[in-house]
Order: structure tokens, then sequence, then C-alpha cells
């Protein structure tokens, strides 16, 4: 049998980051960066106010309180979006509002709670230091900076990062296109009548859905018979297609009565593992042509697993992405597990902030046919191949859904 890593390494090893596009900034959501955006500004581009209030020279303050206020002139208004036309002189203070850019003389800001305003006039109740409450030119990012690199995941923040340096459309990797075929004459289209014998295909769409989620696009080759014309057909439509990806699901493991290793290993190379994985553990890999192939277990359980296992990495390496580890977390797992094999379990689990701690909760049978507990998952707890038993109170690691 292969860790889990061996086999990763070994899939990963097929692909490459595919080519860039440019696309308006709102289109990048959930894509990665194809290259290193650089400030061509500073932002903030000036000095300005952090409050609403006055600003002025903070050597005027000096030993002002609410006991003994300062008097200071006021000379002007300066609303944000606006440059002041006057200089702060000894003595005098322009009215400023939050944004706005601090006028020439001036070296600090006085909040308007510390201020009593009568007419032309406004008293001072407190001494500051000069920059107080001033956001100096560049204080979140400098001309230069080397802001977002390639490879970044572009989610809102970033967006509105690329938004504030005036990135209008950006250079992201292209979806990679994934054909998607499910295999097995038990299987019927999700609009179909259950005849009898018959179940819905329900892989095609959680690993179309999966694709999605790690910014790839679904090529939907519907259901192929175990039947070898049948199957090839499907290949080739999805080939023709341009996929990037062929993942296909059922028909893998060992001693199956399916045609799918037949007619992979005809049409290409394949090889069939096992993988040290529960669920999860038969695998098909190899190529078509020149497009790689995943054959993932029939089972819905597994193949999902197995697709966060192998496949998200694959899409995130054409994606040029950086960081490809899902977010994990470190959980006390509060129910013991009844059967533990010398496999890695993945165990789907509820994890919830409790009492200053993070539980794991099983959510249900851990079958690897048995959707519904992956439904009530938002984490699947990484027991280690390692462990012979697995008692309450183990901590964990999780990988967040
Ligand atoms: P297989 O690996 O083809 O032997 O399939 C293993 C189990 O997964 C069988 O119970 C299949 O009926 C089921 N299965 C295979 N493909 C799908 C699918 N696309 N949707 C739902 N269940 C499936
Ligand atoms: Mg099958």
């Amino acid at each position: 049998m292969l860790s889990v890593e061996e086999a990763r390494e070994r899939v990963l090893a097929a692909f490459d980051v595919l080519e860039a596009e440019r696309v308006p900034v709102l289109e990048a959501l959930g894509r990665v960066l194809a290259e290193d955006t650089v400030a061509r500004v500073d932002i903030p581009p000036h000095d300005n106010s952090a409050m609403d209030g006055y600003a002025v020279r903070a050597a005027d303050t000096v030993g002002a309180s609410p006991q003994s206020p300062v008097p200071l002139r006021v000379i002007a208004d300066l609303p944000a979006g606006y440059v002041a036309e006057a200089e702060v002189g000894s003595g005098a203070a322009i009215r400023i509002m939050t944004g706005a850019p601090i006028p020439a003389g001036a070296d600090g800001v006085v909040r308007v709670e510390d201020t009593v305003s009568s007419g032309d006039w406004v008293e001072i109740a407190v001494s500051i230091q000069p920059g107080q409450f001033v956001r100096p030119a560049g204080e979140d990012v400098r001309r230069g900076d080397l802001v977002l690199p390639r490879g970044t995941l572009i989610r809102p923040q970033e967006v509105g990062m690329l938004a504030a340096l005036g990135c209008a459309e950006v250079r992201v990797t292209r979806r990679p296109r994934v054909a998607i075929l499910a295999t097995g004459d038990e299987l019927v289209p999700i609009d179909a009548p259950l005849t009898p014998g018959k179940i819905r295909d329900a892989n095609s769409y959680s690993n179309a859905a999966q694709v999605i989620r790690c910014g790839g696009e679904p090529i939907m080759l519907g259901i192929a018979r175990d039947q070898a014309e049948a199957l090839s057909g499907r290949i080739r439509a999805g080939l023709a297609q341009g996929a990037d990806l062929f993942l296909t699901s059922g028909g893998v493991s060992v001693g199956d009565f399916d045609i799918v290793k037949e007619v992979l290993a005809a049409e290409g190379q394949i090889g069939f593992w096992r993988v040290r994985m529960k669920p999860g553990k038969p695998l098909a890999f190899g190529h078509i042509g020149e497009v790689p192939v995943l054959g993932l277990p029939g089972n819905p359980v597994s193949a999902m697993v197995s697709f966060e296992t192998f496949v998200r990495p694959a899409i995130l390496k054409m994606l040029g992405a950086t960081d490809r580890e899902g977010m994990r977390v470190e959980a006390t797992l509060v129910d013991a597990l009844p059967h533990k094999d010398e496999r890695r379990h993945y165990l789907r689990v509820r994890v919830a902030w409790e009492g200053g701690e993070v539980h794991a909760y099983l959510t249900g049978g851990q079958g690897s046919g048995i959707l519904s507990s992956m439904v009530k998952a938002n984490g699947l707890a990484i027991i280690s191949e390692d462990w012979a038993r697995v008692e309450a109170g183990t901590r964990v690691q999780v990988i967040l859904l």
C-alpha cells in the first residue's frame, strides 16, 4: 500500500501551472494571481487625519488641559477629498475631517471631543504630541512594495487591495477544466426516475462542486455504463472538450467486476493503487493521451475524501497557488473510534468551540457510502496510520471542510 504522501507526490508530479489570462478584478475572486502586484502608489497617498477634529501645531498645545484650555483661531474647514489652501501658523487651527490631508504647517490633530468650539475660535483642552492622530502616507502600503505575490489566492480582501492599487484588471491563472465521468450500470441521472436496482449519480455533482470550490471548471460527461464502448466514447468526448484533468468515479476497487480499469488501461497508461487511507483506499492514476486521469472510488464519501486528498492539491498546483494546504485545527476528539486499522482514517466530524477548547464530534456512521454524516460534518479528523486505538479525548488534527 502507498502512503497518502507517496500517492500525492506521484499525482502532483503530473501537473504544471496553466497559462494566465486577464480578467476584471471582481472576476478574479477565488482565483490565483499569475503576476506579482507591486504598488505604484503609497496607500494612503498623503498624511491624513485619523479623526474628526482640529489640525494644529503640537507645540501650540503644550500645557493645555480642561482647566486651562488653549484658544486657537479656526482659519478653515477641511472635508475629506480636499487640500487646504491655508497653512496652519502658530495660534491657528483648521477644522479637519477623517481622511482629509494634513494641512501644511500642522503636525497633529486634536479630536473634536477634546475641544470646545466658539465661533471662529476653538479651545484645545489637551496637549498632543507631534504626529498625534495623523495617518502617515504609505502607512498601509509603500510604493514599490510587493503587495500580492504571484500565487496568491484572491479573496475579498485581496480584491479590495487590488482596487485600492488601481488594478481594474489582473492576470490570473485560467481555470483548470476538469472532465467528470461517473461509471456504473446502477446509476441514473439526477432527473430520471428511480427504477428497480438503480441509484442516482451523486458523485458527478459532489465532485463538480468540489472542482468549482477549488477554482476549476467542471465538464459534466454524465454516466458511462459498465461497458467498454460506452466508456471509451465518453472518454473521447471529454478529451474533445479540452480537459486538463479527467476524473472518473467507481470501478477501481480490487476484484471489481467493473470495466473501468480495462478501458482506462486500453485508452492510456494507468496504475491501480491501494492507498493507506480510509475511506478512499483504491485509486487509479495515469494518462489518456496527454491528459492526467484520476479514478476515484465509487462510494460517495470515498470519492469526496479522495478528491480532497489528491484532486484539490492537483487543481491548486495547476492554478499555481502557493498555499495548497487546507486550513487545519487541532481538536479534542469527543468520541472513541470503535474500529481502527493500519490505514490513516479521515473521520467525519463537527468541530465546535466549547468552554475554551475545540471539540470534534463524530457526525454519524463512518461507512464510505454514508453521505449524510458528510453533510453534517464541517471537518475531517485525521487519525494517524500509526495509532492502534483511538480513545475519547485524543488530540487530533482536523481538516476544515
Ligand atoms: P464501485 O467502486 O464502482 O464498485 O462503486 C462502489 C459503490 O459506490 C457502489 O455501491 C456504487 O453503487 C456506488 N457508486 C458508484 N458511483 C456512484 C455515483 N456516481 N454516485 C453514487 N454512488 C455511486
Ligand atoms: Mg461501479
